[in-house]
This record gives structure tokens, sequence and C-alpha cells, in this order.
């Protein structure tokens, strides 16, 4: 069987720094907000080009807090890809902000630039712009649109640590990115884990405040804030990790390269693949058919998992049954007919050809 993700032979590669780093961590007596996240924080900064990392507890809350800080709450509308994971909606149903979906361009599957001008009001505070499955979005004619209409431009950088565009890396193309490190992601952790990057000083020392309960100062609080720490155990495993994610994130481009050149099957949609290979970081590889649940029961049939990154868009969740009658042709079509085939840096050139073999078989 050919796995969709391994994660015990991913963490297996580092195993003897991943064990200092927990026993550094055990003998120095100190577990929350210290010398570890304070390093993870000062390098993964560097690491994006930014003048500010800080370190959170996941995804979610990194891109929760970064609405709190801007101040963007109940009666404001913030612009999101109506094709996303639903952490990015639910971060602004959190702090009582309006999701204003945007469906995404059917090549790029990312939000789709010339439809964004027109779903802006006198209440739209920001556009949250999503790096979906690894590729950073179109930022010129985002960062162009929010310039004109003076909005926060906020990534959800969740799919793509490491992918550069404009020669930046992402986490340092608009005001503030939110990063998670879920054990699944490029950067992933050995539990939950986020961060939040920006090159603006007061946001960063207010969140500094706010994922603290709000306090500046031990027992002095500014705001009312939350717990949203990053721990030192996962900041010093995470300090492992990030030395790697360069040399994993190029082993994915190589299999990319190899899907992109040797899948020849007139029933599958191969993804986009950038100019410059650098703008994604294939944190999965979405191929996409008319008969997606009948290739992927073959596909198990031949021993290779995959998974469906995502079976049901966000307006159609019950959780979010107020949009249900909303629209969003081409975001239900991606959901039908996509399917994530296995990519990580451990996968191995016979599994990739085999997964390669097996597809082109496909009729
Ligand atoms: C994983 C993910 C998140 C949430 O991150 P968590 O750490 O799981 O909270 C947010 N947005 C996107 C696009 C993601 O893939």
């Amino acid at each position: 069987m050919i796995p969709f993700l391994n994660l015990k032979k991913i963490n297996a590669q580092y195993v003897q720094e991943l064990k200092e780093a927990t026993s550094r961590v055990i003998d120095s007596g100190w577990y929350i907000n210290g010398e570890e996240v304070t390093t993870f924080e000062q390098n993964f900064a560097a690491y994006c080009g930014v003048r500010h990392c800080i370190g959170v507890s996941n995804g979610l809350d990194a891109l929760k807090l970064i609405l709190r800080a801007y101040e963007i709450g109940p009666g404001d509308e913030v612009i999101v890809p109506s094709n996303t994971y639903i952490a990015s909606i639910l971060a602004i149903s959190e702090v009582g902000a309006t999701p204003i979906l945007v469906e995404p361009n059917l090549e790029t599957y990312n939000i789709d630039h010339s439809l964004i001008d027109s779903k802006i009001t006198s209440s739209t505070k920001a556009i949250l712009v999503v790096h979906l499955y690894g590729l950073v979005a179109e930022m010129n004619p985002i960062l162009e649109i929010a310039k004109k209409h003076q909005l926060k431009v906020i990534e959800d950088a969740a799919q793509a640590h490491g992918a550069i565009y404009n020669g930046k890396r992402t986490g340092d193309l608009g005001d503030a990115a939110g990063f998670s490190f879920y054990p699944g992601k490029n950067l992933g952790a050995l539990g939950d884990g986020g961060a939040i990057t920006t090159n603006d000083d007061k946001l960063a020392g207010k969140l500094i405040a706010l994922r603290n309960y709000g306090s500046h100062k031990k027992y002095e609080n500014l705001y009312k804030g939350y717990n949203h720490r990053l721990d030192e155990m996962q900041a010093a495993l995470l300090l492992v990790k990030l030395q790697y994610l360069d040399v994993d994130n190029m082993r994915r481009r190589i299999i990319a390269k190899k899907y992109l050149e040797e899948i020849i099957n007139s029933t599958i949609i191969l993804p986009h693949n950038p100019i410059n290979t650098e703008q994604t970081v294939w944190h999965v590889f979405v191929i996409r058919t008319k008969e997606r649940d009948r290739l992927q029961s073959y596909l198990l049939d031949n021993g290779i998992h995959t998974v469906i990154h995502y079976p049901i868009p966000p307006h159609k969740q019950e959780a979010y049954k107020e949009m249900k009658q909303e629209c969003f042709p081409i975001s239900e079509q991606i959901h039908q007919e996509i399917l994530s085939l296995p990519i990580s840096p451990v996968q191995t050139n016979e599994e990739t050809a085999e997964i390669i073999r097996v597809l082109n078989n496909f009729r």
C-alpha cells in the first residue's frame, strides 16, 4: 500500500535530533514562553524575511488573532476564497465579522482576483488570501485592489511554508500572515502549533499580548486576550524541522515534476504548473477528473491511497447553513472533481513511478 502521508517515516528522518530537542526542553524546567519559542520565532522570521514572528497555538488561532489585532469584528466584511479549508472562514466568523466568499480560478484553484472588486463594500476591511495546495495566490493584482480600497491583506499561509512570489516568501507578501504547523503541513510539528509573521511593529506588539491573556506586562492586561501560545516543546521540535524545510520542499517539487511530465491520461487534468517553480511548494498534488469517485476506488484497489481536499465546499457545510442558498458553481465543481495524489518528502522513486503507471492505465 502506498500511503497518502506517512508522518512516522517523515519524522523518523530526524529522530535523533528530535529526541535531543525534547530532552533539552524537559531538562530546562521551562515549558511556556521560553528560549525555544524565542529562538524559533527569530529563525522563522529570518526564514520568511520578515521583522516579526509570533508563535501561537495553531493556524486557526493565528488567523483569528490577526483579525482581532486589526480590530475587525461585527459589522465588518472580509473577502475570502470560496474554495478553501474551512478554518480560513472560521477565523472570520470567530471574530464576529462576515466572510464574503469569492470564486476561485478553475486553473489555479486560488481566488479569482478579477471577481474581488465587485464584492467590496463600505464594510470591507480585509482580503484573506489563501495560498491553497501550496501555490501562492496571484498577489500583484490583489495588493493593488487592497491599496485602492485601503484594505488589509492577510495571508493564510498554512499550506505554503517557503513558497516564493516576487522574490519574497509567503509570510512577507501582505500585512500579516497566519501559518499552521499541524503535523501534515510542509513544516509540521508533532502536535499543534502555529505562527504569525508581519513587518508591522505595532501589530506584533499587540499580538504578543493578545496570545497571552492580553497581557503586555505580567499581571497587567491591555486587552481581553486569549491563551493562544506556542509551547516550548513544539517550538524545539519545529527548530529541528525548519532546517530541512527547503530540502523537503525541493523533494516535493521533484515528485511534482515527474507527475506533470509523465502522467498522460486524457481523463485527468493536471494541476497548474507555475512558470516560476518556486511559487509552489506542492503541499498537495491535486488532479481533476469527471470520474473522481471511480478513479479514487480504482487507485485504492491498486494499493494507492488518495485524499480529497475537500469533499464539501464551505458554503455547503451545515455550520454555514446561512450560505446554503448562495451559488459558487466553480467551487462546487472543484469539490466534485478533485483528488490529491500522494506527495511527500519521503516518497520513493519506485512509489512515484508506480502511481504514474497505475494512473496511466485508468480507462
Ligand atoms: C491547516 C489549515 C488551517 C488551520 O490550521 P490549524 O493549525 O489546523 O488550526 C487554516 N487554513 C488552511 C488553508 C489550512 O490548510
